[in-house]
Formats: structure tokens, C-alpha cells, sequence
């Protein structure tokens, strides 16, 4: 019976992820998107809550809990990260596995052309699902077929699209090699667990010596030689290898994944994942705690420069001002505005202070204007309420 393999397992997560990228940026919960950073709303859909541009810190938080998630992974897998999830290796395998038929000898004059017809299909596939990240995926498709109305969108793809193609037929895994910094900062990440690909040292004695492992390897390494940062941890020498020794009487391959170094020790919380856990979990929780509490309701108010105060007939003043308010909620609202408290004698608000309607996780500008009735004793501050129905929204202290 042969050995079991790691490629199938590989390629099965490989296969899932694709599926994940591609049909996440349709999935949507209480019709809001999953996971989007819509441009035009301004709004980042988390699990599809949405958190607007101007909920800075919860944004923020967002991206810090990624990057922790991120390092997190890297100091318990390693590199397996590089081998089994990063984007470059998905879709460099991808067309690997689309042109390994034609990799025979008699089918080299067939295979180059499939290579480029594959690089460029799932580099299409690529650039597109990259504005679907932004913008609803149904509206991207319309905008790339509307030409005259969205050129600009349209050369993006097509510098997307050429790009990619360019990056899976001539940069291939040399990126990973020579030019991704990330392999370099894993370096500085590993741990006492760290999942590594180990050549067994306790069997090297059995070594065959036949460098199946190092002629199947796309980094072109020789792990026998010890851990190199070249190493992507994707387990092709471990198959290689087992496929060599299954036919030996031991029936155990010499490569293996391996967390730590060292034989038997098994997983192991060392310092610096402890330190990324705890970093995770103190930013999720934040997070959690801000999106639970957060205001559901944006009031910003400022004079507007460009317009001067308006004597009126009565010789009395009113200045003319721009309130910007926020519906962050799933519904729409009605809100209006007046003066909190009891009203100072002598100010009243005119203008567009009822009835103010701004839809769903929208904004709204209205231009109103305070009245200093008594312009001879103007109060130095007022409050301005934002109310939704019967319940304050909000308040800001103004100088009229
Ligand atoms: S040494 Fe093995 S795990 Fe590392 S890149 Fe080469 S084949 Fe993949
Ligand atoms: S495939 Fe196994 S037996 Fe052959 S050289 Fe590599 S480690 Fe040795």
C-alpha cells in the first residue's frame, strides 16, 4: 500500500480557498456583503457589519487584528503559509496543474501555448475578482461592459489582468525566491513550535542518495542540507521521498513536517506565539467591544464660510451653517435638529432643521441658520441636539 501523499491535501485547500475568493464576494448577510471594502459607500462590510470610513479606530482595528491573525499563523506554520495559502504559489500550481498533461515528452509543442491560455484565463479571473472586493460583483461586471462610461475602470483590469499574466508566465516562483520580504520577516518569526520541514537527521543513514526530493522541489533546494529560508514548506520532497522509500522494506519517508526541531517535542507554545495569542485575542476583543457600542449616528456641524451673516429686517442677525449627519443603521431615519435645554433667549434655528431623512448607512448635508434675535448679547456658546424621533442623536456646542 502506498505511503499517503501531501499534494491531494494541499491541493484540496488550495482548491477550497479559490472557491472561498471567488464566492465570498457574493455572500451576503441581511442583504449587507459579507467581507467588502465598498469604495463608493465609503464602508468596510464585516461579516456584514458595516463600519464607515469615519469609525476610524474600528477600521483600524480591522486591519491590526488581520496583520496579528496573519503573524499569529506564520509563527505556528511557518512557511506552510508560502507552500499551501500565499496567492503566488495558489495560482502558480494552478497552472502548473492545468499544463502537467502536456508535459510529456511528445505534448512540450502544445504545452507552452496551454501555459499562456491558463496564465492569462485565471489572471482575467484574478484582476476580476479584485474589484469585487470593492464594489458589489454585478455592478463590476456592468461597468466593465459599459466602455464609454467607465474607461478608467476598464484599463485598471486591463493593467490588472496584464500584470497578472506577466507575474504567472515570466516571475513565477523566482518572487517567492528572491523578492518577497515576507519570507525574510517569517524568518524572524519562527518559534520553539514552529512547523517546519525537517529532514529526518536520526535517518539519514537510509538516504538513498537518488535526489528525488531535491529534482521535485520549485525552490530548487536540498532540504537534506537543514532549514533554508528558500523553503516554502509546500511537502512536495516529503511525497518524493515517500514514493522512493515505500518501496524499501522500512516503508517511512526521511522528510517530514515537524513542529520545532527537534524530535517528539510536538506542538509548543513558545514566546512569541503566546505574545501574538494574547495580541489576537486583546484586538478582538476591542474590536467587539467597539462595534457592540459604537454610535449609530454621525453629527458634525460648521459654519459655512463663503456665505455672510444676513441682517434681516428686525436688525437682527442669522448666520448661515452646514450640519452633515450620519445614519450608520440598517434603516432609514428621520432626525431633526434644535437647541438643547432650555433655548438661550434670543437665538432660534430656522431652515431645514425637521424632517430630515438620510437612508441606510448614508449621509446627509442641510444648510440652517441660527438666528441671534438680540444681536447685542449673542450667548458665546449654544448646544446643538440631534434628535432621531423623540431620542437624542447627538450634540455639539457651537459659537453662533
Ligand atoms: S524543500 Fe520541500 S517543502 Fe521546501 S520548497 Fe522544496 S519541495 Fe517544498
Ligand atoms: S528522496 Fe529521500 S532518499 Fe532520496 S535523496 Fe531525498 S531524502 Fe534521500
Amino acid at each position: 500500500m502506498p505511503l499517503p501523499r501531501i499534494t491531494p491535501k494541499r491541493q484540496l485547500v488550495q482548491s477550497l480557498l479559490i472557491a472561498v475568493a471567488l464566492l465570498l464576494p457574493f455572500v451576503t448577510v441581511s442583504g449587507n456583503p459579507f467581507l467588502r471594502m465598498d469604495i463608493a459607500k465609503m464602508t468596510l462590510f464585516l461579516a456584514g457589519i458595516p463600519l464607515r470610513i469615519d469609525q476610524f479606530y474600528l477600521v483600524l482595528l480591522v486591519i491590526l487584528l488581520f496583520v496579528a491573525v496573519f503573524l499569529l499563523v506564520t509563527a505556528v506554520l511557518g512557511r506552510v503559509w508560502c507552500g499551501w495559502l500565499c496567492p503566488q504559489t495558489v495560482f502558480n500550481d494552478l497552472v502548473e496543474l492545468c499544463t502537467r498533461k502536456f508535459r510529456t515528452q511528445n505534448s512540450q509543442a502544445i504545452a507552452r501555448p496551454v501555459e499562456h491560455i491558463a496564465s492569462l484565463v485565471i489572471a482575467t479571473l484574478i484582476a476580476f475578482n479584485l474589484f469585487c472586493w470593492f464594489m458589489p460583483p454585478r455592478q463590476a461586471g456592468a461597468d466593465l461592459l459599459d466602455i464609454p462610461g467607465h474607461q478608467l475602470m476598464l484599463v485598471t483590469f486591463l493593467i490588472l489582468t496584464l500584470f497578472g499574466y506577466l507575474n504567472l508566465i515570466l516571475v513565477k516562483r523566482s518572487f517567492c525566491r528572491s523578492y518577497c520580504p515576507y519570507g525574510r520577516f517569517q524568518t524572524a518569526l519562527m518559534d520553539a513550535g514552529t512547523l517546519n520541514i525537517s529532514f529526518l537527521e536520526e535517518s539519514r543513514d537510509r538516504c538513498l542518495r537518488c535526489n528525488a526530493c531535491v529534482r521535485t522541489c520549485p525552490m530548487a533546494i536540498d532540504i537534506r542540507e537543514g532549514f533554508q529560508v528558500e523553503c516554502i514548506g509546500c511537502g512536495r520532497c516529503i511525497d518524493a521521498c515517500r514514493g522512493i522509500m515505500e518501496k524499501k522494506p522500512e516503508r517511512t519517508g526521511l522528510i517530514d513536517y515537524r513542529f520545532g526541531t527537534v524530535k517528539g517535542t510536538g506542538f509548543r507554545l513558545g514566546k512569541t506565539t503566546v505574545a501574538l495569542l494574547l495580541m489576537t485575542l486583546f484586538l478582538a476583543a476591542g474590536l467587539i467591544w467597539g462595534v457592540a457600542g459604537r454610535n449609530q449616528n454621525a453629527f458634525a456641524v460648521q459654519r459655512v464660510a463663503t456665505a455672510d451673516s444676513r441682517l434681516l429686517p428686525d436688525g437682527s442677525q442669522a448666520q448661515v451653517w452646514r450640519a452633515i449627519i450620519g445614519n450608520r443603521s440598517e434603516a432609514a431615519q428621520g432626525y431633526s435638529i434644535r437647541l438643547a435645554g432650555e433655548s438661550p433667549n434670543g437665538v432660534e434655528l430656522l431652515g431645514q432643521i425637521r424632517e430630515i431623512k438620510v437612508e441606510a448607512n448614508q449621509h446627509r448635508e442641510v444648510i440652517f441658520m441660527i438666528h441671534v434675535i438680540n444681536k447685542s448679547r449673542p450667548p458665546e456658546k449654544i448646544v446643538l441636539q440631534l434628535m432621531r424621533g423623540d431620542q437624542s442623536a447627538g450634540s455639539v456646542s457651537v459659537s453662533p
